[in-house]
C-alpha cells in the first residue's frame, strides 16, 4: 500500500463537486486516510507550491488556491501515486483523456479541480506539509 496527498480545488469546492469527486476516489478503490476542510491563506499556498516559485504562473495559482476552500486527502492504495495520476488526467484539462476528472470538470490549466503528489518524496512531503500524525 502506498499513500498519496490530493486535494478538491476551490474551482471544484465552489462547484459543490465534493460529493462527486469523493465518490470517484471511492470507486477507484483508495481508502480515504486523512480528509479536511481549509481555506489556506497566500503564504501557506505559497509554501506548498514554492517548488514553482519561479514560474510565471505562480503569483496568480497562490492567489486562486487561497481565494476559498480546499479539500485536502491523504489518500492510501497500491499505486496510489500514479493511479490517482491517471484518474486525474493531464495538468491542462484540454489535453486530459476522456473519462478523468481534469477532463471532466477542470476549467482550466490553472483551475484544473484537483491536485496529486507526483513521486514518493514529494507525496511525503505534501502529507506532512498539511496533515499531523495524528490526523492520519
Ligand atoms: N498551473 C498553471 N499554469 C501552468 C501550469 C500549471 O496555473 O502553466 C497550475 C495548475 O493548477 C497545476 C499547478 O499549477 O495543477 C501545479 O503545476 P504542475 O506542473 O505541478 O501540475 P500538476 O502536477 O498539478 O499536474
Ligand atoms: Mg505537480
Amino acid at each position: 500500500m502506498q499513500k498519496t496527498f490530493a486535494m478538491i480545488k476551490p474551482d471544484a469546492v465552489e462547484r459543490n463537486l465534493i460529493g462527486k469527486i469523493l465518490s470517484r476516489v471511492e470507486e477507484e478503490g483508495f481508502k480515504i486516510s486523512g480528509l479536511k476542510l481549509v481555506e489556506m491563506s497566500k503564504k501557506q499556498a505559497e509554501g506548498f507550491y514554492s517548488v514553482h516559485s519561479d514560474r510565471p504562473f505562480f503569483n496568480d495559482l497562490t492567489a486562486y488556491m487561497s481565494s476559498g476552500k480546499t479539500v485536502l486527502m491523504v489518500l492510501e492504495r497500491e499505486d496510489a501515486i500514479s493511479h490517482w495520476r491517471t484518474v486525474m488526467g493531464a495538468t491542462n484539462p484540454e489535453e486530459a483523456n476522456e473519462g478523468t476528472i481534469r477532463k471532466e470538470f477542470g476549467e482550466s490549466i490553472e483551475r484544473n479541480s484537483t491536485h496529486g503528489s507526483d513521486a514518493v518524496e514529494t507525496a511525503s512531503e505534501e502529507i506532512s506539509y498539511w496533515f499531523s500524525g495524528f490526523e492520519i
